[in-house]
């Protein structure tokens, strides 16, 4: 398959290239093509069943294609099936190793994040900080360049016992080299957690080549159904680990006495598991083999040198853009706004403070008239990533982000609609 022909495979264009309609926030969700459709369909039209339970035809086939499925994108991130655990997303995935590690850690244990992290790989760790007395501490790392493994080894220490960073941010798009911190983790005898929410769905992910002991990452970021999501865990890591939910599947046996744990990734997975999901996440991870990770990433790299050119030449005023310019560490991620919007300031509101002129467009007023007359839809707010965007000095960002069936066509409509609405506001 070429990029070409791509959009021909989403059912969702016939009608969104129909209405004028350009879809630019991926990095939230993304659309899904026929072949992910189809599987799913598949499943309920003709398998379904529980899996690992009834020993008549519909389970067997039920429990193969999900034990397929599991094999499959395993394989896509370089990993065996036994180190690949089914969840909801990327955020159960981290709630998952928050728990369980957390229940082996210490109070004066430290944890490693950055100001870049999503909410996901943040609050989990505030809830187990309040609970076990742990520190974060954070890398607070500049918008305009990735996290440097200087960083990490300036703040890591023998109390750090997990750095658990991003692979790439939903905000500013900048990707991180996570080998080289990996690397650093361990040698302080760290455990290191990737969020590979916006890294495996947009270029060549291998777990055991960077070498971290787990990677988190959702279906529905990567043309997959929404509600399953993989934590990838090496092997010796996932035995070790305790179990997050306790129910049916997971277990060996059960006694009025206690339970004992079914073998690894069973362990973590308690209750009837997104089945459909699991087969139609496996038929995303099929089409993008198709497509070539690589490609994908170079897709990527061609729409976002192209949006840096066209805010060069576009002559807006004001326009000021986050991340990285180094396309070579630059996903498909474009946050921007129009002006300063200044920070309220909770701590000092006075009639002086509130009646500032702000020469600016706020990100929901831009948005808004970005999709209701152009037809452009961008996401506008913190993108769940309060802490980077208070260290922007801004309340609010603009977003727009890219997938494999985007094409340099939306990046023009994107500043045309841009200059448009800017004209509008006056500004
Ligand atoms: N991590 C990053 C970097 C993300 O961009 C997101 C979602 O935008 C998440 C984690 C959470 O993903 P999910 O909502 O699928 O759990």
């Amino acid at each position: 398959m070429n990029f070409d022909e791509v959009r021909e495979h989403f059912p969702i264009f016939k009608k969104l290239d129909k209405e004028g309609i350009i879809y630019l926030d991926n990095a939230s969700t993304t659309q899904k093509p026929y072949e992910v459709i189809n599987a799913v369909v598949d499943f309920y039209e003709n398998h379904c069943s529980n899996v690992h339970r009834g020993v008549y035809r519909l389970g067997e086939e039920a429990t193969e294609m999900f034990n397929h499925s599991r094999e499959n994108i395993g394989n896509f991130i370089g990993a065996k099936d036994r180190e690949i655990v089914f969840v909801r997303n990327t955020t159960e995935a981290l709630n998952l190793l928050a728990y369980s590690l957390g229940s082996k850690l210490q109070e004066g244990d430290e944890i490693i994040l950055s100001n870049s992290e999503h909410h996901s790989n943040i609050v989990p760790w505030q809830m187990l900080s309040e609970r076990k007395k742990v520190k974060l501490r954070f890398l607070n790392s500049r918008h305009d360049e990735p996290i440097s493994p200087e960083e990490v080894s300036n703040l890591i220490s023998r109390k750090t016992k997990i750095v658990s960073l991003t692979e790439c941010s939903n905000i500013l798009g900048n990707i991180n080299d996570m080998k080289p911190i990996s690397k650093i983790a361990h040698d302080a005898g760290a455990i290191m957690i990737v969020d590979g929410a916006q890294s495996v769905p947009h270029m060549p992910v291998n777990a055991k080549d960077m070498n971290c002991d787990f990677l988190a990452f959702s279906g529905h970021k990567m043309m997959g159904p929404s509600g399953i999501g993989c934590l990838y865990g090496k092997e010796e890591a996932l035995e070790e680990l305790p179990p997050f939910m306790g129910g049916g599947e997971m277990i060996r046996t059960v006694t009025k006495a206690g339970f004992t744990c079914e073998d690894i990734p069973i362990k973590f997975e308690a209750g009837t598991p997104n089945i459909e999901g699991a087969i139609g996440f496996s038929a995303a991870v099929d089409f993008l083999r198709d497509l070539g990770m690589e490609n994908v990433r170079n897709h990527e790299k061609d729409l976002i040198a192209y949006t840096l050119k066209m805010e060069e030449n576009s002559g807006i005023k004001d326009l000021i853009s986050y991340g990285t310019r180094n396309i070579e560490n630059r996903a498909g991620i474009y946050a921007f706004n129009i002006g300063e919007i200044p920070k309220f300031d909770k701590e000092n509101i006075s009639s002086e403070n509130l009646s500032v002129k702000v020469h600016a467009i706020h990100p929901h007023d831009l948005s808004s008239l970005a999709d209701r007359t152009y037809g452009v839809e961008l996401r506008s707010g913190h993108h769940c990533a309060m802490p980077m965007t208070e260290d922007l000095g801004v309340s609010a960002t603009t977003r727009a982000s890219y997938y494999v069936y985007n094409t340099r066509e939306d990046v023009e409509k994107l500043f045309e609609a841009l200059s448009a609405s800017i004209k509008r506001f006056g500004f």
